[in-house]
């Protein structure tokens, strides 16, 4: 690991130009031009792709164009008009899912948080139930596994993870699950549903969701992969997990307020009613309410249209570049950002160098508030970074910084936040 130093800054530097290095290959360069160039010029020094990536001004075109058409012809009409690109988008989305799926197993939601809720307390879990999570389970999602739990006398068992909180599946396969309520330990098979995010919010580290997708798949125990960290920066197609949630503005860099979830078939019968409405909802003969068929069931009707309409061109050009290339491109900006970051100002970074993961997290050195440094970051160096507070997740021992690069990133411009870091550091 590079020792920590204010005085040497260059011997972290990549380059003195724009170029990205000697050892680029040609087509991640012409990727990164590409992006570049599809953006307006920033004003700061942009790593926060895991917040809110910036999204191309062909993304603002369409939507600006759909919002004109609000305008002439009535939301509702410009909503049926728009129809076939709303199934385009749905379809492109689940292409990037597990595979049998179809654009009708997906319905667009205001974000993840509210498609993860919903969907979690649709699905019927008899009082006893174990859900196995994982202790980078997201902030939120884990408060609503752990209301759901107390509803219906659920119980929630972590899956064991290795020191980096990757999910072990050695010891999985091999001893199976710790679980308060019963003797011993307990098998997958022995859990009614399976929930995590394939990469967690606070920590640039991938689960291995095709092998424990697999493992779910052969047991019959159903699994929710909460894809809102890793659907447009690694590979999801192969995990095959009962349902998936995402949201828009982070890897996708499409515009906030859209979220979604993709429900299998198979298993979409099987949820109740979350949230009864009209657009959720029904009276049947007795006037008892029952869920609409099929996916409707989670349906939520008034939505901000103009941000699913800009999800479906930033998931478009997605496709046109060739997932497997972004993935690839972003994976190795992650890498450079590590290898320039580990040390600057002492700060540590937390994972491996070589994690496939676009999340670069940072451990402050001793005394050092990371919500304060982000505030001096922005304000005085004009690079935008995140601060992760200690209630993100329950794997968090203290606030953390996180940096988080695109394609359209310059590895150049990690260095502008390991100066940044180090000027804070010598500062103090
Ligand atoms: C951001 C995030 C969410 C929530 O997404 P929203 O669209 O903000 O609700 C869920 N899970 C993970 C892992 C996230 O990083």
């Amino acid at each position: 690991m590079a020792t920590p130093s204010i005085h040497q800054p260059s011997q972290r530097r990549l380059t003195d130009s724009d170029d990205p290095g000697p050892n680029d290959d040609p087509e991640q360069l012409r990727l990164f031009h590409r992006w570049r160039a599809a953006r307006s010029p920033s004003s700061v020094v942009h790593l926060d792709s895991a917040g809110a990536a910036r999204p191309s001004r062909a993304t603002i075109a369409a939507e600006t164009a759909y919002l004109e058409s609000e305008s002439e012809l009535g939301a509702y009409a410009a909503e049926v008009e728009a129809g076939s690109g709303l199934h385009a988008t749905r379809a492109r989305l689940v292409s990037l899912m597990g595979p049998g799926l179809d654009a009708d197993d997906l319905s667009f939601h205001h974000s993840a948080s509210a498609a993860f809720a919903t969907l979690l307390m649709a699905w019927r879990l008899p009082a006893g139930a174990r859900i196995g999570v994982v202790p980078s389970e997201y902030g939120s999602n884990m408060l609503v596994l752990a209301a759901r739990a107390l509803r219906t006398a659920v119980s929630l068992v972590d899956l064991p993870v290795d020191e980096t909180g990757v999910i072990d599946v050695e010891t999985l396969d091999r001893a199976g699950v710790a679980c308060a309520d019963a003797p011993g330990r307990i098998g997958l098979a022995d859990l009614d549903l399976v929930v995590f995010p394939q990469v967690p919010s606070q920590r640039g580290i991938v689960q291995p969701a095709a092998a424990i997708g697999a493992r779910c798949a052969a047991e019959g125990v159903p699994l929710v992969l909460d894809v809102a960290q890793s659907l447009g920066q690694v590979e999801v197609s192969q995990t095959a997990a009962s349902a998936y949630i995402g949201t828009s503005r982070k890897w996708l860099c499409g515009p906030r307020g859209a979220g979604f979830l993709a429900v299998r078939k198979g298993s979409v019968d099987l949820l109740d009613i979350a949230v009864p409405s009209l657009h959720s909802t029904r009276f049947d003969r007795n006037d008892r309410p029952v869920p609409l068929p099929g996916l409707a069931r989670l349906g939520i009707g008034e939505a901000a249209t103009v941000s699913r309409i800009g999800l479906g061109q930033a998931v478009t050009e997605l496709m046109d570049s060739g997932p497997s290339r972004v993935f690839a491109r972003i994976a190795r900006l992650a890498g450079q950002g590590r290898h320039l970051l580990d040390g600057a100002g002492g700060w540590r970074v937390r994972e491996d160098p070589d994690s496939p993961c676009g999340i670069i997290t940072m451990q402050p050195p001793p005394g050092t508030d990371p919500v304060a440094v982000r505030d001096r970051l922005y304000r005085e160096d004009r690079v935008l970074a995140s601060a992760i507070p200690v209630d993100r997740s329950r794997d968090l021992t203290g606030p953390v910084l996180r940096a988080s690069a695109h394609v359209y990133t310059d590895p150049a411009e990690f260095e502008r936040l390991a100066m940044g870091l180090e000027r804070i550091a010598y500062d103090r």
